[in-house]
């Protein structure tokens, strides 16, 4: 697994990739287009019909009966309009259509790819992540399939439409309209360059940099309150904020000038008009012609302004739904769990390190250092040491939480990457601290152990993982659904749980992770007795945390920096005189000023 879990931005193609997604589908894509691209001409034809009904007004000079056809534009009008909407809204269907294919094909293959990843990947990007993800970065390629690429294609077509009406009344009008736009559109080019892509990524990055620094700021809240300090103590946050403000308020007042320049350019087209025909009507031409024609240019360039604003902000869609695939990338790209070709079977209940190393997707150094160990068939093996000395990484090896980077790590004999997802997890049974318990009854919570289990099963499994006191307390027992109102675990409680999952499991081999802080004792005691009934018979790889449970253990490890520094029994690691020694020398002592406290 060297895929690294962070975003990296990529080169290529949306749109096609987008239409991979389609299939079959993508040819209603293109067919949007084309309804879009007709709907936008369509709508050009009622302010030819609106200048008709102006021209015969005007030519009547009051005599309407010389202007009988008015009625016949109007309607004419009215149904191009209609006609142009009709159309569009075929468009829309056509683009919805492939769109929310596309959106959910690419959620289901960033969900499959999920469950194929190692269990390490998706835990370290958070289920919240993952779910924000595959919802939201697909809801975007929807909104830019459905809507902005069908919008700009009639946002292109309409200036060219416009631009052959231009012509075909007054070419000199025409052209004095387009002037103003040609300006408009060399503005836009220099404002949206690649120097607005720059900009914008610096934009993102100064978000990103405020973004990370507030959520350790909001980690650092008991200790901003137990020691009375203010944000200024936080001085990498504010200095993030200020920096944004700063980043921000620099780049608005860049865009300051252009931007009223082409606001005032595409919106000031009639002034032109107006300027140029008083310049020709001033030298006597008081054609009126041309000054209908002028009417007809008035009348219609505002589209402009409206056209070639949507099309200022095609390159912020593109960015977007680039910013998109990159998220679903992070998924998409990330290695799987390769699955065995021809799976082989556990022996029996052993677990084997055999010189593994293990190094963290994005960490410089390994994590474990070629560590050896057997743990025999039922046998218990505690895994003791300082924090950051790998035992939760090797703990987690066993269950292909993720793959080793180097030697290998086998159960029963065999590789763990030779046997079968379903073996692996019928085979060996985890416990890890915070344990996950599903918003669901303690019932079916308990069920993912064995889902054919029957209730007396899962019953008979919650009384041996010691839970008939949590039981006890609601009313509904089993079917009372965890997180629901009023129903509140406390965290000995909710491992509890989690072990009557894993004693119905009934696994051979179990990794567990001892719990180190309780509230009470009384949960404490349970807990321990619950952890006592699921490794009977077992194979126990057990991370300790405390030196009581792990003097029984058949051998102690004492992991450290990733290499395993000691190994024995407790009598001989006790009086070996090293690292174990001194904790356990320690332990007494911290026992004795307990008792002599009491005293
Ligand atoms: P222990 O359980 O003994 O406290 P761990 O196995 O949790 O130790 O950690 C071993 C080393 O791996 C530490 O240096 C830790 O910082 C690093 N580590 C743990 N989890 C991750 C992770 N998800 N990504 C990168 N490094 C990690």
């Amino acid at each position: 697994m060297q895929s690294s879990v962070e975003a990296k931005p990529r080169r290529r193609k949306n749109f096609s990739e987008l239409m991979g997604y389609a299939g079959a589908y993508r040819f209603l894509t293109y067919a949007s287009w084309l309804f879009s691209g007709v709907s936008a001409l369509l709508a050009l034809v009622p302010f030819v019909y609106i200048w008709l009904i102006i021209r015969d007004v005007v030519q009547s000079q009051g005599n309407f009966s010389q202007a009988a056809s008015l009625a016949h534009y109007g309607w004419m009008a009215l149904l191009f309009a209609a006609l142009s909407m009709a159309v569009y809204f075929g468009a829309l269907m056509c683009s919805h259509l492939s769109a929310f294919r596309v959106a959910s094909n690419i959620r289901r293959a960033a969900l499959r790819r999920v469950t194929e990843l190692p269990s390490g990947f998706t835990a370290h990007l958070g289920s919240g992540r993952i779910r924000r993800i595959v919802n939201e970065s697909s809801g975007a390629t929807e909104t830019y399939l459905a809507h902005q690429l069908p919008d700009m294609v009639g946002a292109f077509v309409t200036p060219v439409g416009m631009l052959v009406l231009l012509f075909a009344f007054d070419w000199m009008l025409g052209l004095l309209s387009l002037l103003p736009t040609l300006l408009a559109f060399l503005v836009m080019a220099r404002m949206t360059g690649k120097s607005m892509a720059q900009s914008m990524r610096q934009y993102q990055d100064a978000l990103d940099a405020m973004n990370n620094e507030a959520v350790e700021y909001v980690r650092g809240i008991p200790v901003v309150k137990t020691f009375g300090q203010t944000v200024y103590s936080f001085k990498k946050f504010k200095g993030t904020i200020d920096g944004y403000s700063r980043w921000v308020i620099r780049y608005t007042k860049q865009l300051r000038a252009p931007m009223v320049a082409f606001t005032t350019l595409i919106n000031g087209v009639f002034a032109v008009l107006i300027a140029a025909a008083l310049a020709v009507t001033g030298r006597g031409a008081t054609d009126p012609v041309f000054l209908l024609n002028l009417l007809f240019y008035i009348v219609f360039t505002p589209i402009l302004a409206v056209t070639l604003n949507r099309i200022m902000f095609m390159s912020e869609n593109n960015m977007i739904v680039n910013d998109a695939l990159d998220r679903i990338h992070l998924i998409l790209d990330a290695q799987p769990l390769a699955q065995p070709a021809r799976p082989v079977h556990p022996a029996d209940g052993s677990v084997e390190f055999d010189k593994v190393f293990f190094r963290y997707p994005d960490a410089r150094t390994d994590a474990l250092r070629g560590i050896s160990l057997r743990v025999e068939a039922g046998q218990t093996v505690a895994l003791v040491g300082p924090s950051g000395g790998g035992k939760t990484t090797a703990a987690m090896l066993v269950s292909r939480f993720w793959d080793v980077t180097g030697g290998c790590v086998k159960v029963g004999g065999a590789d763990v990457r030779e046997i079968a997802k379903e073996e692996l997890s019928d085979t060996v049974a985890c416990v890890f601290q915070n344990s996950l318990l599903l918003k669901a009854s303690v019932l079916e919570n308990v069920r993912l152990g064995r889902p054919e289990a029957t209730r007396g099963e899962v019953a008979a499994a919650l009384h041996a993982a010691q839970c008939d006191d949590i039981l006890a307390k609601f009313a509904q027992g089993m079917d009372t659904v965890i997180g629901s109102k009023g129903v509140y675990l406390s965290g000995g409680e909710a491992q509890r749980i989690a072990i009557a999952r894993a004693i119905l499991r009934d696994a051979p081999v179990v990794v567990l992770d001892e719990a180190t802080a309780f509230a009470d004792p009384e949960n404490e005691y349970l807990v321990q007795r619950a952890f006592e009934r699921l490794c009977a018979g077992k194979t126990v790889l057990m991370i300790a945390h405390r030196l009581t449970s792990v003097r029984h253990a058949d051998r102690i490890c004492v992991l450290r920096e990733g290499e395993i520094a000691e190994s024995g029994t407790h009598e001989e690691l006790a009086a070996r005189g090293g690292i174990y020694a001194g904790m356990w020398q320690e332990y007494l002592q911290s026992v004795s000023w307990k008792v002599g406290g009491k005293e």
